[in-house]
């Protein structure tokens, strides 16, 4: 399987044409299809067409970018122009985007194109993309288990080789999570340092594009082709953005970095499996030449119920455009009135989870209980902000598991939601802070599943992390993160 750099290379060069390639990770999506279910569109005619066009301009001397002939598939809540994106509700089943997402257009400007749209939980909110009114996806290394969500089927995009690069979004966890299930890289930048725009949005202050793959390199050239400041996004980075490849052959020791590992997170309520990739992964980066060490973050367990108190908050308010009226899909008849026929809508397109966070953000937010919950939040939020920085002013690098437990049997949570939230106990600093994180492929366990670690990096570091994954993959070699069996 070739990574996205060997794909550009070899299309540019005339070796390979840009619809054989797409051609075939068509056919192996179609293939995963029928076991995984981990996409809700399979963009046959866009994709021939796209791929046909870059041969023609390649035949005709043109220079079609660094991406030329990659296939990669898009998250369902990112708008793809001409190409519909439900974000996994039955509300948008049938939304058909009238342009596409930043992130998108500059990957497509690269050459790269879009062979499916992926599964997820609906609108982003869940962590075993059960939470689909497309179906469930499963994991390729085990197909009684969850891949890890809410970007489930992005991760089994990548696991399985259908394509080297796929993009989800990480609001408290959910490309990093899925990462760590399925044995790929998944990296969520630094807010901001990706476009939101044409994103569909879940909440916004701790919503990030990031970037599922098998790679550090590839991980480093998407990273270079979508970053930059967008006008379309208010939160948008000013400045010029990291150069990432460069962070990738750059990369040569570890010598003098502290790691610090967060004490709160690596101890108990982790399982076994997940304390044995931690301390693997320990091994490598000593032998790699970093200086380990503890550091205190008081609060970090209290980030669960801060995050989900601001997600669901910004969810209610964000999720209040889809009442059938100007788009979203209608129920009951119009003579009802609008009052009706709003809750009608609203009660039968969206899912069962995605109404239970807009009655709890909604209650937060209300008159009286606003300082109790939602404004409290915001202070640990603060605090925990407070307290990693001075953690980095220790260490240069944070590390702690990326998930406490490997992939979980389908089912298992769906009917203990807070069992399911406390999934995100590591994963969901990062958003509440800002700042960029990786899952990095740490292993397999003794039940030969795939188990990630997670390294948090200083604000606007980004590419610190993905130094640290490349020189991580050079010393492990081709078993780093292997292909899933299909
Ligand atoms: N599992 C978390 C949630 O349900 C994170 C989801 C995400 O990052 N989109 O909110």
């Amino acid at each position: 399987m070739m990574t996205a750099v060997e794909i550009g290379r070899q299309v540019a060069s005339g070796r390979v044409r840009a619809q054989e390639i797409v051609r075939a990770a068509l056919e192996r999506a179609e293939l995963t299809q029928v076991e995984l279910n981990a996409f809700i569109t399979i963009a046959h005619e866009s994709a021939l067409e796209q791929a046909e066009k870059i041969d023609e301009r390649l035949a005709a001397g043109e220079d079609v970018g660094p991406l030329a002939g990659v296939p990669i598939v898009v998250k369902d809540n990112i708008c793809t122009e001409g190409l519909r994106s439900t974000a996994a509700s039955e509300s948008l089943a049938s939304f058909v985007p009238p342009y596409s997402a930043t992130v998108v257009e500059r990957l497509e400007q690269a050459g790269a194109v879009v062979v499916a749209k992926a599964n997820l939980d609906e609108f982003g909110m869940g962590s075993s993309n059960e939470n689909s009114a497309f179906g469930a996806v499963k994991n390729p290394w085990d197909t009684s288990r969850v891949p890890g969500g809410s970007s489930g089927g992005s991760a089994v995009a990548v696991a399985t080789g259908v394509v080297p690069i796929a993009l989800g979004t990480d609001t408290g966890g959910s490309v990093r999570q899925p990462g760590s299930f399925t044995g790929v890289i998944g990296f969520k930048p630094t807010y901001g340092r990706l476009s939101r725009y044409g994103v569909i949005a879940y909440a916004s202050s701790l919503d990030q594009v990031g970037v599922l793959c098998r790679s550090a390199e590839d991980l480093a050239l998407s990273m270079d082709v979508m970053a930059g400041h967008d006008p379309k996004d208010a939160t948008s980075l000013a400045g010029v953005a990291p150069a990432f490849a460069k962070a990738v052959t750059g990369a040569s020791d570890l010598t003098g970095v502290r790691v610090g590992l967060i004490e709160e997170l690596t101890g108990e309520g982790n399982s076994a499996g997940v304390m044995a990739a931690l301390e693997l992964t320990c091994e490598r980066l000593v032998q790699l030449g970093a200086e380990l060490q503890q550091v205190s973050v008081p609060t970090a367990r209290d980030g669960i119920p801060a995050y989900y108190l601001v997600a669901m908050a910004e969810a209610s308010s964000n999720l209040a455009r889809y009442d059938g009226m100007v788009y979203s899909s209608r129920t009951g008849e119009d003579r009802l009135g609008q009052a009706d026929v709003m809750m009608k809508s609203r009660g039968s397109s969206l899912g069962p989870e995605v109404r239970r966070r807009i009655l709890m953000g909604t209650y937060a937010l209300s008159a009286g209980y606003y300082d109790a919950y939602y404004g409290k939040a915001l202070k640990v939020r603060r605090l925990i902000a407070h307290e990693i920085e001075r953690a980095f002013e220790e260490v240069d690098l944070l590390l702690t598991p990326t998930v406490p437990s490997v992939a979980y049997p389908l089912g298992e949570k769906v009917d203990d939601p807070l069992a399911m939230y406390l999934g995100d106990i590591d994963t969901c600093l990062a958003n509440l802070v800002g700042i960029a994180a990786i899952s990095v492929p740490a292993g397999f366990t003794a039940e030969r599943l795939p188990c990630g670690v997670q390294f948090m990096a200083p604000a606007l570091q980004d590419e610190r992390l993905v130094g640290v994954t490349a020189l991580l993959e050079r010393h492990v070699g081709e078993k780093f993160a292997p292909l899933a069996p299909l």
